[in-house]
């Protein structure tokens, strides 16, 4: 085992007035590479009456126009790259199911950044050349699979590129294999240990894992608690976004207090995501990144829609990098029900509060007549299932209360036996929203 807790002590310890300087010096390289090579940012910043000239500090970054997700899907598939195409080396793409899929185009450099955090990101949760790193991201367009790879790659370890699917495999390889890290998204984690509990497999005594990379979802604070138990391991939550590069951007450290954000790499601002005002320093908001080292497709100021709040005091680990908290909802996954906004990490919350009801639920929304109907779906755990002393009507009073308290409306709660909902292998469903017009 390496003695060090850093992958680049130098850079993840790097006092925050130099930080801030080399964020600078980086933005104004890519804000000119952007009025120089990309018709998209020309007519931006003709549109905002700026040019390179006008970013004289870092606050000058918010004289810059926001870019969307529409932009992005207007501009399919190359509109945004900025390079020539011979240097482009790599393309991914959103799991979008509806439109224009989100590309990513990858230079030479914008790979080896990509690499570079990966590798910093499993290190910082304690991933080393001696593990064995189990990969159930799905691989493909898809930035988890390859991402967790090339990091993995950099950082020496052994790979099993299981990718997604066929589950009860995954289960023996990562037993054979004597697999120590597993990363995947966190319904997958919970999909796991739920099998391995119905297949006989006891994941503390025959296993070898002792630690979790889990994203590319929204989850919750118990959901952790309740994979660490099940699988008796450590979790870590890591964040990106295909626009950005992938996963990477940020990586809880062992503290697990925030996610570390890459600042090398990219600026992260707060926003009001009613007026696009920039927010004082530790107030909840918007996300907004700025991506410091992408040649191929620069992206300025992009709007991600989760609202998270930014932590920029000393973490325990000493690496002075922000940390953002954990994603308290995604702007886009925010259901308005009769005018009350509910995120379903919300209704997660409470479910994992409950040891009697499994991790699988259901969010169903529907407005038949004027008003939306609002139920929730939940499962009894294999031992309650089977046995008959449940009181049924006092567990549905008590989740509603709990959802009550939180959301201020009474949905309809369904508590069903262990296994009657449809288990999913990737990225979970459990938004049901039938209404016509979603507003
Ligand atoms: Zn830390």
């Amino acid at each position: 085992m390496s003695d060090s807790k850093y992958w680049n002590k130098t850079v993840e310890t790097m006092p925050r007035k130099q930080l801030r300087e080399l964020q600078y010096k980086k933005l104004k390289s890519q804000v000119r590479h952007c009025y120089d090579n990309s018709p998209f940012y020309q007519r931006k910043f003709k549109a905002a009456g700026i040019t390179p000239a006008s970013i004289k500090s870092l606050d000058d970054l918010s004289k810059i126009p926001f870019t969307v997700k529409t932009d992005l899907r207007d501009n399919y598939p190359t509109g945004l790259v900025a390079v020539d195409s011979a240097e482009v080396v790599e393309i991914h793409a959103s799991s979008g199911t509806t439109g224009n899929p989100i590309i990513g185009a990858y230079t030479k450099s914008d790979m080896e950044a990509w690499q570079e955090i990966m590798a910093r990101s499993i290190y910082t949760a304690g991933g080393r050349r001696e593990d064995v790193i189990h990969i159930a991201y799905g691989y493909g367009l898809f930035t988890g699979g390859l991402g967790f790879h090339y990091g993995a790659q950099k950082v020496g370890a052994e790979i099993v590129p299981a990718s997604s699917g066929m589950t009860q495999r995954q289960i023996k390889l990562m037993k054979d294999l004597g697999v120590t890290i597993l990363c995947c998204t966190p319904s997958f984690a919970v999909y796991l240990a739920e099998t391995m509990n119905t297949i006989g497999v006891n994941p503390r005594k025959d296993l070898k894992l002792r630690l979790g990379l889990f994203g590319a979802e929204p989850w919750s604070e118990r959901t952790r608690q309740r994979v660490n138990e099940a699988l008796g391991i450590d979790a870590f939550d890591v964040y990106g976004l295909t626009e950005l590069c992938g996963p990477g951007v940020s990586m809880e450290c062992p503290e697990h207090n925030g996610m570390h954000i890459w600042e090398d790499h990219f600026i992260v601002e707060t926003i009001d995501p009613e007026t696009g005002e920039v927010l004082p320093e530790g107030e909840e908001g918007e996300l907004v990144f700025t991506p410091l080292s992408k040649m191929g497709m620069p992206i300025l100021r992009y709007r991600t829609r989760d609202i998270s709040v930014i932590e920029t005091d000393m973490c325990p680990c000493m690496r002075t990098h922000s940390r953002m908290m954990r994603v308290s909802g995604r702007s886009d996954d925010m259901l308005i029900i009769r005018g009350v906004n509910v995120f379903p990490s919300q209704i997660e919350y409470v479910i994992m509060g409950f040891p009697e009801l499994a991790t699988q639920y259901e969010i169903h929304v529907d407005r038949p007549d004027a008003l939306d109907t609002f139920a929730v779906k939940v499962e009894l755990n294999e031992e309650y299932s089977k046995s008959s002393c449940v009181n049924l009507n006092d567990l549905k009073r008590r989740i509603l209360s709990k959802i009550n308290n939180i959301t201020g409306l009474n949905p309809e709660i369904h508590i069903l036996k262990y296994g009657e909902l449809a288990r999913t292998e990737g990225k979970a469903k459990h938004v049901f929203d039938n209404r016509k017009g979603k507003t």
